[in-house]
């Protein structure tokens, strides 16, 4: 081989090298692209807020169920559910307690409302699902509904979603529409962040008191909520 041909060699496995160091580059680069993006993004949290605690019982049923006992039940399962599939889920209550400080001057009630209104709104980019049984002085009314929040646009989106799953899985006769909230509902009246409050059913009515008595009941109930919740979350994205 002579001098030139040797060169010309030399010179074609620099640029070789050269060529794959680049590559090596890039590749490396669009990793670290990749990596950033994934620490940056972040994905909401669900606030779950099984509705009263402690001493505040809620309504008791027609059938002697109390209404805590039954929101706190639907609340877990629907935390487990969500935790499973890779939600971020923060619970303003996950025992049998009512929210406040006996230190803290104030009526329990108030301290207890404002906690949950303060748990909603610490993560920006959270929703809240407050869980309740319903109740009324006549027997004859049933069926779940759900209302949401004034203070901000997402809350309506989410309560049609929950609704109308609702109809869909749970209780095809529902004809209950959602319901924007009043100052009468604490927790979304006073929240910013998107947020809604499920009744559940009517406690009051016989049959549907003996139905949220089961587990199964309650199971599917949960069920319900974390098929609109997922729908949402994927509307979101
Ligand atoms: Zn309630």
């Amino acid at each position: 081989m002579n001098i030139r041909a040797l060169w010309a060699t030399f010179k074609f496995a620099v640029f070789t090298v050269l060529l794959i160091l680049c590559a090596l580059l890039l590749h490396g680069l669009s990793r670290e692209i990749d990596i950033r993006t994934a620490v940056v993004y972040t994905a909401p949290t669900v606030v779950i807020d099984a509705g009263h605690g402690g001493e505040d019982g809620g309504a008791v049923g027609i059938n002697g169920c109390i209404e805590k006992e039954l929101n706190l039940d639907i609340a877990l399962i629907l935390r487990d559910l969500l935790t499973a599939s890779g939600v971020n889920v923060k619970m303003t209550r996950s025992e049998d307690i009512m929210l406040y400080d006996a230190a803290t001057p104030g009526k329990k009630k108030i301290q207890d409302l404002k906690k949950r209104v303060e748990i909603g709104e610490e993560n920006e980019d959270s929703f809240t699902v407050s869980i309740h049984m319903n109740t009324y002085p006549s027997s004859k009314y049933s069926g779940a509904q759900v209302y949401y929040s004034p203070n901000h646009p997402d809350s309506k989106a989410l309560a049609e979603t929950v609704q109308g799953n609702i109809k869909a899985y749970l209780q095809p006769d529902n004809t209950r529409q959602i319901k924007e909230a009043t100052s009468a509902i604490y927790l979304l009246h006073n929240i910013k962040n998107p947020a809604i409050l499920i009744e559940c059913g009517f406690i009051s009515n016989q049959s549907e008191a003996e139905l949220l008595c089961r587990d199964d009941y309650r199971h599917k109930v949960a069920l319900t909520i974390y098929s609109a919740v997922i729908d949402h979350l994927n509307k979101e994205v």
